[in-house]
């Protein structure tokens, strides 16, 4: 059954449907911290979204203040959608790397301002062309944003003006923006010219006095532009009946993505009692990291696919083996054309006891293997998990070091947001082992079902606090007694000797067959 997509999948699949382009070409992330959207050039595009913030019950958007209310709201999904196909359009059709040379010997401000004039000529006519509708609704939000910023008589005079050329310009250069205007179509249309835009480059740069003086704040900001902290009253517009289909689908999402939050965090600080975390986290996320990892590791997580699948709980069913196989093929089909979903898997859950696997990563400096392997580890697990469980609802995934990371919790769907998320894992601080595994078997303790594993990918050198490795010695002690089963997985020789059920190997390769090893051994003993 296929879920709603949470907020951020449905953003990321309408950022990625209007710019054509995959995760892997165009980063898009999202943060709380920026005020204004961003484009970096790394050497990528990467593209930075701002998210509403809550402050004295409004919220604060993009240097605007919202009222917490339907209308308000509407204004503030309005912008938010703004930015989104906006940026996305810089995504499809931008060609930042046109201006490179012609841009050294120029003065930053002005050059940036030429150059955003023109992409953004492109970027209406992109939009124009493939959702004129949009087009429409933008068009209306920047005759708003621009008369809230004019003095009272202006604002009488043009409130019933749709064109945004008459509010700038004055007669003569509105002939004269125009003719720009046209020559910029007119050279980038005919693919073969490149070079040619700096002609209209340089005529711009001369009557830098057409160029606007002001930036719309659903707009890409450059530097110094970001810092800018007005906020102003938030607009109210009329969307049209397909977009506001829209601005209420984010707001209703929204609505979910927080309270859902704002839930799983509540119900892990009930288990964090006594235990030495500094915080709980839901990390941002970075899809291109993982994208990319994920391509980078095909024939890996091919491989740990086919190795997975022989595992079965289940001794005497003769035709497991052609089960499996018909299912493979399916699976590989389905994984191929990345539409696969867990009505795959749908036969193995019969066969299978129903499982709660709770995975933790151990994030802290300690960890011997180089980061960028223990997140390609990572993921090779998480994909299995996936694959394996069947179920999105059957595994949950945690790094710690001093703070607790929530990677995925249970109740969460294995979709874009979440890979994000691995995309976006970094390492560093203390590695509080025995409180990791301690919290993973509170949460487990609380769960009805028949068998629970946990995975631990840690070099087994906790630190953090006085006594923590006596501690450490009694947590495993009492996990491995309580029927939980555990499976360290690691570098180091520590991790052979602290844990009954343990993998350990040199590199990613030796790491994952190891991994599957332990689980298979594991879950055979378990019958
Ligand atoms: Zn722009």
């Amino acid at each position: 059954m296929e879920k709603d997509p949470t907020f951020f999948e449905f953003v990321y699949d309408l950022f990625y449907k209007t710019s054509q382009r995959s995760p892997e070409d165009v980063s898009l992330v999202f943060s709380k911290k920026v005020q204004y959207p961003a484009i970096n050039f790394v050497p990528q595009l990467e593209i930075t979204m701002p998210l509403p913030r809550m402050q004295d019950d409004n919220y604060v958007f993009e240097g605007m203040v919202f009222e917490n209310s339907d209308n308000g709201r509407r204004g503030m999904w309005g912008l938010f959608l703004a930015s989104i196909y906006h940026l996305a359009a810089h995504a499809a059709v931008s060609e930042y790397f046109a201006y490179v040379k012609w841009s050294k010997s120029k003065t930053k401000e002005v050059y940036w301002r030429v150059i955003d004039f023109i992409e953004d000529v492109i970027v209406e006519k992109y939009l124009n062309d493939i959702e004129p509708e949009v087009s429409k609704n933008i068009e209306n939000i920047n005759s708003r944003l621009l008369l809230s910023n004019k003095p009272e008589d202006v604002k009488l005079k043009n409130d019933h003006q749709k064109n945004n050329l008459q509010i700038y310009y004055n007669k003569k250069d509105k002939l004269l923006v125009k003719k720009i205007k046209e020559e910029i179509h007119k050279k980038r249309e005919g693919k073969a010219h490149k070079e040619d835009i700096i002609s209209c480059v340089d005529m711009l740069y001369k009557n830098r006095h057409l160029l606007h003086q002001e930036i719309l704040p659903y707009c890409e900001h450059h530097e110094d532009e970001r810092l800018l902290k007005v906020e102003k009253n938030g607009i109210d517009f009329e969307p049209s009946e397909f977009f506001e289909e829209l601005i209420n689908k984010l707001d209703e999402l929204w609505e979910i993505n927080e309270s859902a939050r704002a839930r799983i965090l509540r119900s892990y600080k009930k288990h964090l009692k006594g235990l030495h975390f500094d915080s709980i986290i839901i990390p941002a996320g970075n899809l291109q990291n993982f994208t990319k990892m994920k391509s980078e590791n095909i024939p890996m997580l091919r491989r740990i696919r086919q190795q997975l699948r022989m595992v079965t709980n289940l001794e005497d069913d003769p035709k497991i083996d052609e089960i499996g196989y018909i299912n493979m093929q399916h699976a590989i089909q389905a994984i191929a054309s990345e539409t696969w979903g867990g009505e795959i898997f749908d036969r193995d859950e019969l066969r299978r006891g129903e499982e709660a696997w709770v995975i933790l990563v151990d994030s802290s400096a300690s960890v011997k293997l180089k980061f960028d392997k223990i997140r390609e580890f990572t993921l090779c697990i998480a994909e299995s998990a996936s694959e394996l469980t069947g179920k999105s609802d059957a595994w949950s995934l945690y790094t710690f070091d001093n703070n607790l990371s929530i990677i995925k919790d249970f109740k969460e769907r294995y979709g874009n947001e979440v890979k994000a998320r691995i995309g976006d894992l970094k390492n560093g601080g203390l590695s509080l082992l025995p409180d990791a595994l301690e919290l993973a078997s509170r949460v487990l303790a609380a769960d009805p079902r028949e068998r629970k594993y946990i995975f631990i990918i840690t070099d087994g050198h906790p630190s953090g606090y006085e006594n923590i490795d006596e501690r450490f010695q009694e947590v495993v002690k009492l996990i491995e007694m309580s029927g939980v089963i555990l499976i360290a997985i690691g570098v180091s020789k520590k991790i052979t000797r602290r844990f009954r059920n343990s993998a350990r190997g040199s590199d990613l390769k030796q790491l994952v067959s190891k991994f599957i090893t332990a689980y298979r051994s594991a879950s055979s003993d378990a019958l």
